[in-house]
């Protein structure tokens, strides 16, 4: 199978064009046309095999995973998304390995309504690199910059999962049965938070999404708002499926680590509080105040009023 029939085989066929795409995949550029008064957010993300996943992923996981961790980067900024291009670098064509791969990725673009508009495809190590469009109301993007002293600070849904999932993918630590399907599935098919970071425009005054682990993706927000943060440990939402299978420590741990969990942490102002319950309510997606923004530059973890080290739990293991 040639490079122009792959393409026409697993990604035109199922590429449904948007209204707003003039031209898609078949011609050296795509042509889109975007909305009245609206700013195009862009991002790009690469997933290297070895290095953002082993070979083993199955190959629909890693279509659905490439898109939604780039899905995810729109959210924090509060994009809606539009459309995406694909660069596909493979050691060989491998026919039952595409059918798979478009399955998932297709799947995740007709839920998030993306539109495959063009792309690049290429012979060598295993690389899947997509670049996202999406569209924002001018003015009023969510950004890193923007938490002030006094904002309380939360995050979305759970935190940690995805890195327990990933140990027990990789046989490093066995769980109940009853929590192995879910932990597995939150590491292969992550949930961008779409809805709820569009929902938090106008009201939340910072966000970012969580890929590396909340304890290291906060610095950014603290650095570029130039504030400091408290967060209290006890407060930090975890699932059943990791409370249940990790100690108290070990659990504290994975939910201030633990990375690709693709939450949302984001600052809202002591005056929103009653709008975000408000907004967030029609998202569907749960969301826990963990701590507040300070003045200096620091981030303080506590506990029962404490100072809680995380040093002396095990932080190692991610580092
Ligand atoms: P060019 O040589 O002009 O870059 P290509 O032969 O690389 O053209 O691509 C032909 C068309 O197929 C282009 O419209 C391109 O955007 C699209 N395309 C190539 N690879 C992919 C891919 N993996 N997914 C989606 N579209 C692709
Ligand atoms: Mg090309």
């Amino acid at each position: 199978m040639k490079e122009f029939q792959l393409i026409e085989h697993f990604f035109n066929s199922r590429a449904q064009s948007r209204r707003d795409v003039e031209l898609g995949i078949g011609d050296d550029c795509a042509l889109v046309q975007p909305a009245a008064n609206k700013s195009i957010a862009i991002s790009c993300d690469t997933l290297v095999e070895n290095v953002h996943f082993y070979p083993d992923i199955p190959p629909q996981a890693l279509g659905y995973k490439s898109l939604a961790v780039n899905l995810s980067d729109l959210a924090s900024m509060g994009a809606e998304p539009a459309w995406m291009t694909l660069a596909l670098t493979l050691p060989d064509v491998d026919e039952d390995w595409l059918k798979a791969f478009s399955t998932g990725l297709f799947d995740a673009a007709e839920y998030y309504g993306v539109s495959l508009i063009g792309g690049d495809t290429t012979r060598g190590p295993r690389s899947i690199s997509i670049t996202i469009n999406g569209q924002v109301p001018t003015g009023t993007a969510l950004t890193r910059a923007g938490a002030k002293n006094g904002d309380w600070l939360y995050v979305t849904g759970t935190l940690g999962d995805s890195a327990l999932g990933l140990d027990v993918i990789r046989g490093k630590r066995q769980v109940d049965t009853e929590y192995n399907e879910y932990l597995i599935n939150r590491h292969y098919y992550p949930s961008p938070r779409v809805l709820a970071g569009q929902a938090l425009r106008h009201l939340a005054s910072s966000a970012i999404d969580l890929s590396d682990g909340l304890a290291s993706d906060i610095k950014h927000v603290l650095k570029q708002s130039g504030v400091g943060a408290v967060i209290d440990v006890d407060l930090l939402p975890r699932s059943p499926a990791l409370t249940d299978s990790l100690s108290e420590t070990e659990a504290f741990s994975y939910a201030l680590s633990g990375g690709e969990d693709y939450e949302l942490l984001f600052t809202v102002s002591e005056a929103q509080k009653g709008a975000l319950e408000t907004a967030m309510a029609h998202t569907g997606v749960a969301f826990t105040q963990i701590g507040q923004v300070t003045s200096g530059n620091e981030l303080r973890l506590i506990r029962n009023g404490e100072r809680f080290n995380l040093t002396n739990i095990g932080f190692e293991h991610f580092s």
